[in-house]
């Protein structure tokens, strides 16, 4: 198929896995800035936890993209900004 010049393509649709299901998001994690205060394992038990030695483990290193608005509302509410998300 040619493509119209004098039109904008259109953007290239979200890539899927071969499942069907959703592309993932990747969660990075400043260890050198995170206080382990625990807000993160409060709002995403399944992704952050406090270990015993009082420390962050992250638990995934990737969320599907149907959980967007969920690891926005982690990054935003990390007082020091240490989560980060591609
Ligand atoms: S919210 Fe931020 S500072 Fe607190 S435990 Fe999570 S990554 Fe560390």
């Amino acid at each position: 198929m040619t493509q119209d010049p004098g039109r904008a393509a259109a953007p290239p649709a979200v890539p899927r896995r071969s499942d069907g299901s959703s592309p993932m998001i990747e969660i990075k994690v400043d260890f050198e800035r995170c206080d382990a205060n625990g807000t993160c394992a409060a709002l995403m038990p399944d992704v952050f936890r406090i270990g015993e030695d009082g420390r962050l483990r992250q638990l995934v290193s990737e969320v599907d993209d149907g959980r967007e608005n969920e690891l926005d509302e982690a990054i935003l509410c990390c007082p020091v900004g240490a989560i980060s998300r591609s």
